[in-house]
C-alpha cells in the first residue's frame, strides 16, 4: 500500500471501508517493518508529551529566555471570554501553551514543525473531551492528521524557510481540521474538504519571526491556525465542500511558498520582523 496524495488516502480509506487514521498506521507499519501495535505505541508516546505540554501551558508560570513570549495561555487560560465560548478560548489557550513551552525550550512533539505544536495537540484535547473520546480515538486521529503532513511535505513543504509560515501554521491547520473531521464522524472525502477549506484560509501566511526567534507572531499564531481548523472541520461536516480539489489545494501552497520572496521565508528580514518594533527588539537582543 502506498499514497501520496489525498486523493489516494482517501481512496484506499473507501475501498477499505477504513478510516484514514487506519490506513495512515497500516502504510506506516508496511514501510518500517513493525508490527502495527508497534507503530501505535511509539504514537502514544508523543501523545503523551503533548499531553504535558498541554497542561505545562495553562498552567506553569513559562519565559522565554529572550523575553518576547511567556505568560499568556495561562492568561486566556484564566479569564472569561467575551466573543469565543469557553471551550474554544481555553482551546486556542492551550495551542498557546504548547508554543510557549517550545519558546522556552521545553519538552513539545514537532507537529509537524516546534513552531506550530500548539494546533493538533489543543484541537485534539478539545475533540476528546467535547465528544468524550477515548484514548485510542485520539491516537487514531494522530495518525489521520500525520498523514495529512506527509502529502503536505511530499507536494508542497512543510518548512517555513521554504514556504512560508502556510507551511507550518496552515499545514497543522489542515492536519488538525482533518483530524477533527474524522473523530467527528465525517467520512474520508470531508476529511478531504476540511484540508482544503482549511490550507484555502491560510495560503499566502508568510514567515516573519521577530529577531529570528520561533515567539513572536509563531505563539499566538497557533492560536489563529487553531480557529482556522475547527472552521474548516465545521465547514467540512455541514456538507460545504472545496470547489477546488485539496490536491490542488496543496499544489497552489507550494506555488505560492515559491513566489514568496526570501525576506517572507523565515530569514526574519521582512514583515513583522522587518517593522521597527521588531528591528528594535533585534537589535536590543543581539
Ligand atoms: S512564523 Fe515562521 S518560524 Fe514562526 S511558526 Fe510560522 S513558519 Fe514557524
Amino acid at each position: 500500500m502506498y499514497y501520496d496524495s489525498m486523493k489516494q488516502l482517501i481512496r484506499l480509506a473507501g475501498r477499505q471501508k477504513k478510516c484514514i487514521g487506519d490506513i495512515v498506521l497500516a502504510v506506516e507499519a508496511e514501510q518500517e517493518d513493525e508490527s502495527p501495535s508497534t507503530i501505535r505505541g511509539q504514537m502514544v508516546i508523543s501523545w503523551e508529551v503533548m499531553k504535558l505540554a498541554l497542561e505545562r501551558g495553562i498552567t506553569e508560570d513559562i519565559r522565554s529566555v529572550s523575553g518576547l513570549s511567556g505568560g499568556d495561555a495561562k492568561l486566556l487560560f484564566s479569564r472569561e471570554p467575551k466573543f469565543l465560548s469557553s471551550e474554544v478560548s481555553n482551546a486556542v489557550a492551550r495551542a498557546l501553551g504548547v508554543a510557549e513551552v517550545n519558546a522556552s525550550m521545553g519538552r513539545i512533539v514537532a507537529c509537524p514543525t516546534a513552531g506550530s505544536c500548539g494546533i493538533v495537540p489543543a484541537a485534539l484535547l478539545l475533540a476528546k473531551e467535547k465528544l468524550e473520546l477515548d484514548e485510542a480515538a485520539i491516537i487514531k486521529a494522530l495518525f489521520t492528521a500525520a498523514g495529512i503532513g506527509i502529502v503536505c511535505s511530499l507536494n508542497a513543504s512543510i518548512s517555513g524557510a521554504e514556504g512560508g509560515c502556510q507551511a507550518e501554521c496552515g499545514v497543522a491547520a489542515a492536519m488538525a481540521a482533518g483530524a477533527l473531521t474524522e473523530l467527528a464522524g465525517g467520512s474520508p472525502t470531508m476529511v478531504g474538504h476540511a484540508v482544503a477549506l482549511t490550507l484555502s484560509n491560510m495560503l499566502g501566511l508568510v514567515c516573519d519571526p521577530v529577531a529570528g526567534l520561533v515567539e513572536v507572531p509563531c505563539v499566538l499564531r497557533n492560536g489563529g491556525a487553531l480557529m482556522q481548523a475547527l472552521l474548516g472541520a465545521d465547514l467540512a461536516l455541514t456538507g460545504i465542500k472545496s470547489r477546488i480539489p485539496v490536491d490542488e489545494v496543496i499544489g497552489a501552497m507550494r506555488e505560492v511558498g515559491e513566489a514568496l520572496p526570501e525576506s517572507l521565508r523565515e530569514t526574519s528580514l521582512g514583515g513583522l520582523a522587518n517593522t521597527p518594533t521588531g528591528v528594535r527588539l533585534r537589535r536590543k537582543l543581539a
